[in-house]
């Protein structure tokens, strides 16, 4: 079945933690998974797998890779919305086995010394950032990198204080809640992420690679934004998760 499915290769992974997001982000549950044969894949930063819970099932899902490639374990990221795939994930345990195909996808992150780095991420578009600044946290790498990260509430934001150390090897963050227009106490900026938003944290954003990430709503709003400020396709590269 899955090789008429075009997903071969997959391994067989063993979930080794489960770390779910309360008391912030509770409807975010992190999978850390490890090859039962020891044979971790390979795979660039900004990459998915498809997950599928029986080699015979032809319900899967994918699932951007929020580890860096140096960890002999892969994580996801998964916002548990009750959905058909979401819902069989809510029963698995540590110690339960799960499939994983080969990562593949072309939102790969090439760190760029001469520009800066815009990641725009909305809810659990986050998850790839994850990765890559992991990844270049492992290698020691500082870049600028403008992360905006737009959010319902600011509780949804995951893994708020790892965010924040990524400060010392270059990132600004800048996060945008949609919903709490009312919080006195809130410091950063409201509603989506839009061009004035960008315009007004990054000066050279005209020269910047956008690496985008979220809905295919906020992708198309934002892509059709950039291209009227003159930032070329090239410049542009976005993971579009389905609605
Ligand atoms: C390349 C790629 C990478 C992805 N990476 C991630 C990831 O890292 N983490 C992650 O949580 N999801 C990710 N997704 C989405 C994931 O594949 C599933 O669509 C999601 O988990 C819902 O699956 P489901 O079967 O539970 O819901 P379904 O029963 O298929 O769908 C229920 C409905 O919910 C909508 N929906 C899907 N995701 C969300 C959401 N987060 N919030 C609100 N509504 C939603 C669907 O569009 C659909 O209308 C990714 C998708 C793609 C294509």
């Amino acid at each position: 079945m899955l090789g008429k499915m075009g997903l071969k290769p997959f391994s067989i992974y063993e979930i080794t933690e489960l770390t779910h997001g309360e008391p912030d982000s509770p409807r975010i549950v992190s999978f850390k998974m490890r090859p039962v044969d020891g044979q971790r894949f390979d795979f660039v930063p900004g990459m998915f797998s498809s997950l599928f819970l029986k080699p015979e099932d032809k319900l899967f899902r994918s699932y951007s890779i929020a580890s860096s490639p140096n960890e002999d374990y892969m994580e996801f990221m998964i916002e548990m919305i009750n959905g058909k795939f979401t819902s069989l994930l809510a029963n698995l345990k540590v110690g339960d086995e799960i499939y994983v195909s080969e990562p593949r996808g072309a939102f790969t992150y090439q760190p760029d010394s001469q520009h800066s780095d815009l990641f725009l991420a909305a809810g659990i578009g986050i998850a790839p950032f994850f990765s890559m600044l992991r990844f270049l946290r492992s290698r020691n790498l500082k870049r600028n990198i403008y992360l905006f990260y737009s959010i319902k509430h600011k509780e949804d934001i995951v893994n708020s204080s790892e965010l924040q150390s990524y400060e010392d090897i270059g990132l600004k963050l800048v996060y945008t809640v949609t919903r709490d227009h009312g919080d006195n106490n809130w410091n950063g900026e409201r509603g989506r992420i839009n061009m004035q938003m960008i315009k007004n944290h990054v000066e050279d954003f005209a020269s910047s690679t956008v690496y985008l990430c979220g809905g295919i709503k906020f992708v198309k709003d934002i892509v059709e934004e950039l291209k009227s400020e003159g930032i070329k396709d090239e410049q542009i590269k976005r993971d579009i998760w389905g609605e």
